[in-house]
Formats: C-alpha cells, sequence, structure tokens
C-alpha cells in the first residue's frame, strides 16, 4: 500500500482562481507566477491547467524545465540573465529576461543573439531589491531601445513591498512613482502581484502577475481566502497511525513539550517535518481528524505528530487527517508556526506524493 501522506492538487480550484485574477483585472492579461515549482504545486501540471497568456519564473533554470515540458507561451525570467550564454539560451528558447541591472545591459550589448529578445526593464518603485533607480531609467531604457539584440519596445515593470497589507500608503506611492518616471513610453506595463491585483485596481496595467492567490492562498494578513472568493488548491492529508490512551501527567514525545491534562487519547499522524509541516508548530496548532479540528500535543517530529483527541475519543488508527487545504487555510497553520503560507506549500519534501484531480 502507497503512503497516505499525499498533497492533493485541485486544477479545477486553480482554474476558478485565474477565472477570480480575469473577473478583477477584465482589462488585464495574466502572467501566472509559477516559480518555485508553482509555489510548491508542480510547476508542470499546474502551467498545463492554467489558461494564461504568460507565465513567471525566478530563473533561468525553472523557465528551462517549463519550455523543455511543452509550454509554448511567453515565458518571463523574474531574476533575468547575466551573461551572453544565458542571454543566448534565453533568445534561443524566446523567454523574456527582466532587467534589473546595468550589468545585464551591459552583457546584451556585447553578445549577438539568433533573434532579439523581449525585456522588462524593472524600476524599483520602493521595494529596494531588485530594480533601477528612477534617477537612471531613463538613461538605461535609451540604452535598451538601441539595440538590436531587444525586441522593441520595451516593456515595462516594478514590483510592490507592502501591499500584503491593505492601509499601507506605500503602493499607492509606488504607482505613482512609477507613472511618474515610464509614464507613456511603449511596450507593455506590468506592476500587481496577487495583492496589487486584488486591492489597487489603480496598478493593473497591460499585465497583472498573479501568484499566490492563484494558489487560493490569501495575499493579506489575517483575510481568509474564502473572504476573496479564493479556493485553495492543495490540500496536505495523512492518516492516524495510532491512536494511545494515557494517563494524566503523561509527557508526549521529544522533550516531553506535552503533558496530559487528564487521561485522554492521543493520535499519531503520518507526517513531520521530513515531509514539510513545520516543526515549529506548537500545541494547539489545529489540525483535521475525520474533518473535526484537533489540537497538536507535542512536539512536530521528522515522521509524525501527535494530536490531542479528547474531542472524540471515538477515532481511530486508520482515520482521515487534513494538514490544510480548503477546510483549514495554510495561512493559519502558519500563523501558529510564525511563517507564512507561501514558505508552507513551497516546502514539501520530495517524500510527500502528489495527486492532480480536476
Ligand atoms: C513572486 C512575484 C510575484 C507574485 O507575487 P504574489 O504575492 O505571489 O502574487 C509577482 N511579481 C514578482 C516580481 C514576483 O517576484
Amino acid at each position: 500500500m502507497t503512503r497516505a501522506t499525499r498533497a492533493l492538487i485541485d486544477l479545477s480550484a486553480l482554474r476558478h482562481n485565474l477565472q477570480l485574477v480575469r473577473e478583477t483585472a477584465p482589462a488585464s492579461r495574466v502572467m501566472a507566477v509559477v516559480k518555485a515549482n508553482a509555489y510548491g504545486h508542480g510547476v508542470v501540471p499546474v502551467a498545463a491547467a492554467l489558461d494564461a497568456e504568460a507565465f513567471a519564473v525566478a530563473t533561468l533554470d525553472e523557465a528551462v524545465q517549463l519550455r523543455e515540458a511543452g509550454c509554448d507561451r511567453p515565458i518571463v525570467v523574474l531574476q533575468g540573465c547575466h551573461d551572453g550564454e544565458a542571454l543566448t539560451l534565453a533568445a534561443r528558447l524566446q523567454l523574456q529576461p527582466v532587467v534589473h541591472h546595468p550589468g545585464q545591459i551591459a552583457a546584451l550589448e556585447s553578445v549577438s543573439l539568433p533573434r532579439p529578445l523581449a525585456v522588462w526593464l524593472k524600476l524599483d518603485t520602493g521595494m529596494h531589491r531588485l530594480g533601477v533607480a528612477a534617477e537612471d531609467f531613463p538613461g538605461l531604457h535609451r540604452r535598451l531601445a538601441a539595440l538590436a539584440q531587444v525586441q522593441q519596445p520595451v516593456n515595462v515593470m516594478t514590483h510592490f513591498a507592502n501591499a500584503d497589507t491593505r492601509d499601507d500608503p506605500l503602493t499607492e506611492i509606488q504607482i505613482q512613482r512609477f507613472k511618474a518616471t515610464v509614464g507613456r513610453l511603449p511596450g507593455q506595463h506590468s506592476l500587481a502581484n496577487s495583492a496589487g491585483l486584488l486591492g489597487w485596481p489603480a496598478s493593473h496595467a497591460d499585465w497583472v502577475r498573479p501568484g499566490i492567490m492563484l494558489y487560493g492562498i490569501s495575499p493579506f494578513h489575517g483575510v481568509a481566502p474564502a473572504e476573496l472568493g479564493l479556493r485553495p488548491v492543495m490540500e496536505l492529508r495523512s492518516r492516524l497511525l495510532a491512536v494511545n490512551h494515557y494517563r494524566r501527567g503523561t509527557a508526549i514525545g521529544y522533550g516531553g513539550r506535552y503533558r496530559c491534562e487528564e487521561d485522554m487519547p492521543i493520535g499519531v499522524v503520518g507526517i513531520g517535518y521530513g515531509d514539510g509541516y513545520p516543526r515549529h508548530a506548537p500545541d494547539g496548532t489545529p489540525v483535521l481528524v475525520n474533518g473535526r479540528r484537533a489540537p497538536l500535543a507535542g512536539r512536530v517530529s521528522m515522521d509524525m505528530l501527535t494530536v490531542d483527541l479528547r474531542g472524540q475519543p471515538e477515532a481511530r488508527a486508520g482515520d482521515p487527517v487534513v494538514l490544510w487545504g480548503p477546510d483549514l487555510p495554510v495561512d493559519e497553520i502558519a500563523g501558529h508556526a510564525g511563517t507564512i503560507g507561501y514558505e508552507l506549500v513551497c516546502r514539501l519534501t520530495r517524500r510527500v506524493a502528489f495527486d492532480y484531480v480536476d
């Protein structure tokens, strides 16, 4: 029998979320962000299921993987290309690198390419990670506009730093800075990640770049996916390996972090940090056993975790367990474990088998 610890990926939920993107930004085209193996959901099946006008990945390797899997849509490489060899590969595969640094322009200037490359010049409007400063932008844009190696016109983008916080004034400032610097330059314009798309209609422009919302995870702190009309795509499942009864005061698991408050049943679930469940999850983190919440009790170990089954003493070995999914938002687990849903879905390990359903 195969292991019960599996991730179920609901492709119809993925398409539903893309439809919500389209309804929210009806005048924009969609660059679906599928970096980091589609946020841990599996890039090849996810890209095949998503009818987006383009895809975006972080690295050249990710773009090559997607092309080799048969994706024939435009693919934007968010970190861009850093030397002639990478640029030549990008041109051959018709990838679209982001240009965020003058060194990348110098590399373009000194390479001859099999065909011109479509590029995205990235303006830093306040994220202060990648992107060129507003004062350098016109000169760098002119250099790209003069190059035969570059498909004209040059496209322009920026990225939001704080759009996950709806009342943060920086996003509006970033939109204004983009307008002031880029103005009516020809080429395609793109600003919005998921939070920008949902929270700032003024950021929609020619292309939106949703990532997290496609996977049915809310980009806003404290807002559940259902409130936004999103359907979670991943359900992480396991089963009870055992139900044991312990006396009051019994210490459970490594370090004895949890002590039984009374004579009580403890369920052992066949998933642990070796599968990507967060080891830092504290006692009380919810787990669904037979669809009902049971609190984590004791330290998460590599292959197992333990839950307090006082709420359902009838639970038995073999009963189904859900760690996160449509009925238990991953962000809720992330909140307990001191991280964000993005990280939890990204870091499932290879030991977890994936099933794709439609
Ligand atoms: C990751 C990323 C996105 C998508 O962000 P979400 O918050 O997941 O929607 C968009 N643009 C850039 C440049 C990114 O790096």
